[in-house]
């Protein structure tokens, strides 16, 4: 018999916080519709007092989540906790998220109050909190490098004055498995929580260990685990939701625990929040890396084609992803188009599903086989130049040593083109964009992989641009790799213009 355990998401409050990852309001919305199906238990949405967006989100996720718990972030102060209430208004099922610092090193320093002052203000925080929202969780911020007993107390305060959940994060991502296992394990003890009063884990992955410390946490006692879709989040980012969730699938043996996870939801989630955030998954990332279940090696592809349990402990389609190998072609229509999108977790509105089909249609005719991969690819690229400055209408390059490109250019309604010489094609290229954007820059760094097997796939460029000082990354993808080079290159001009041009307007 397993355990059951709820599962916070954070990926739209921790997870947003990641370096570059920021999502706008109907971006998070979309995201939390997507963790709704993936069956999380409780969305945190957002700090609803950080900003006028973050709590138009979480209001907005409040009004459409109908299945989970939604969360909203407030430091124990009156003001932050008034505006999450009102924020989470709306929610069928609603959490307040209050949390105060219990480590000595952020008591003195960062809060600048005494132990017993701490105490205090967590008492009426989550009283508070209470009387505005029926449902209270509690955390003891940098919990981990705090005094057990110091927990301890703390714990049995918010307890007292209403709190339902009592989070003890592990912050800096400091702690180490067997630690983390006796700590919760120490203080449930001690506390001797009421039944209705139950223990969660937040982890920061800095040393590689926020997967195993949660695991370990489960076994002291924790029934509620925090983490995000594909690990992101603060720093080395938080608790990665599909390793967690697929140790407990796959060794079920020595960890007896559950949670809701529909895991055939993975893939889709994963996939969706790398679109919206433009942090794409490493190669190599656990379970849902491009890599996670290629089989390179003769002898492991021999193995895996006589019996797939040889080299493999679970199965893609587990996780949802179901690598297709023939997915559509020129004849597949514009149903068929859209169902696929859906099923990769794109919801689509008519407008762009236009436009969708028609790069689909001139793809197609280049292309005979179209893979998921260039499917996302498509809406990657149509989502860019929804918000870009320039568009390449084309490219042509000629001659050799030195080589010469014509560009041609759409900005608004007016074509523009020029034309370069270079020590290489891609080179010229970049050097006639140059010439006809006013902006140049350096580029540092280039590679190009193919995203689907055979002689036509589609390449994916990745640039790395220096522009003032500043380096930036463009991506850009086309059947032709020196057009997919110039889309990458492109695509960095236009970041570069929208930043400026920002700064310009502040
Ligand atoms: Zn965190």
């Amino acid at each position: 018999m397993s355990t059951k355990f709820e599962i916070f998401d954070t990926t739209l409050r921790d997870g947003e916080q990641s370096p570059g990852a920021s999502m706008n309001v109907q971006e998070k919305l979309q995201m939390a519709l997507q963790l709704e199906k993936l069956g999380v238990d409780t969305i945190e949405a957002g700090f609803p007092i950080a900003s006028k967006q973050e709590f138009e989100a979480v209001q907005k996720i409040a009004k459409a989540v109908k299945k989970c718990r939604v969360a909203g972030l407030a430091r124990a102060l009156d003001e932050d906790i008034k505006c999450a209430a009102e924020a989470l208004k709306p929610a069928e099922k609603s959490t307040l998220h209050t949390f105060i610092a219990s480590s000595p090193i952020h008591m003195e320093y960062k809060l600048k109050m005494s132990p017993k002052q701490v105490l205090e203000r967590a008492k009426e925080a989550v009283k508070l909190a209470k009387s505005l929202i029926p449902r209270v969780e509690f955390s003891a911020e940098d919990a981990t490098r705090s005094e057990w007993d110091f927990l301890v107390e703390l714990t049995k305060v918010a307890i007292d004055a209403g709190a339902d959940v009592i989070n003890l994060p592990d912050t800096v991502g400091y702690i180490t498995p067997s630690e983390i296992k006796e700590m919760f394990a120490y203080v449930i003890e001690k506390v001797q929580p009421p039944e209705n009063v139950i223990f969660s884990c937040h982890n920061h992955n800095d040393l590689g260990l926020a997967v195993s410390n949660a695991l370990a946490a489960l076994e002291g006692g924790a029934r509620q685990i925090e983490c995000t879709v594909n690990g992101i989040g603060e720093r080395a980012g938080n608790t990665s939701m599909e390793e967690l969730v697929m140790v407990l699938h796959t060794r079920n043996d020595i960890y007896p625990y559950s949670c809701n996870i529909v895991t055939t939801e993975i893939m889709p989630s994963s996939n969706l929040l790398s679109k919206l955030t433009g942090l794409k998954v490493p190669y190599n990332k656990p379970i849902v890396g491009r890599n996670a279940f290629a089989h390179e090696s003769g002898i492991h592809q021999h193995g895996v084609i006589a019996n797939t349990k040889t080299y493999e402990i679970m199965t893609p389609e587990m996780i949802g992803n179901v690598r297709s190998t023939l997915v559509l072609g020129k004849h597949s229509g514009r149903a068929g188009l859209a169902k696929r999108c859906e099923d990769l977790g794109y919801s689509l509105n008519k407008e762009e599903l236009d436009k969708l089909y028609e790069k689909f249609m001139a793809l197609a005719e280049r292309k005979k086989e179209i893979y998921d991969e260039d499917i996302i690819l498509l809406i990657v690229s149509l989502h860019q130049e929804q918000i870009e400055t320039y568009h390449l209408e084309q490219v042509r390059t000629a001659g050799h040593d030195p080589y010469t490109a014509l560009v041609k250019l759409r900005k608004g309604d007016e074509h523009l083109m020029d034309t370069a010489i270079g020590d290489g094609p891609v080179d010229a290229a970049c050097k006639a964009i140059e010439r006809i954007t006013g902006v140049s820059g350096q580029l540092e760094q280039f590679d190009i992989r193919a995203t689907t097997p055979g002689k036509d796939a589609i390449g994916e460029a990745t640039v790395v641009v220096k522009f003032n000082g500043k380096s930036i990354t463009g991506n850009g993808s086309s059947t032709d790799i020196v057009e997919a080079a110039v889309r990458a290159y492109l695509n960095a001009v236009n970041k570069y213009i929208a930043i400026r041009d920002a700064l310009e307007n502040h």
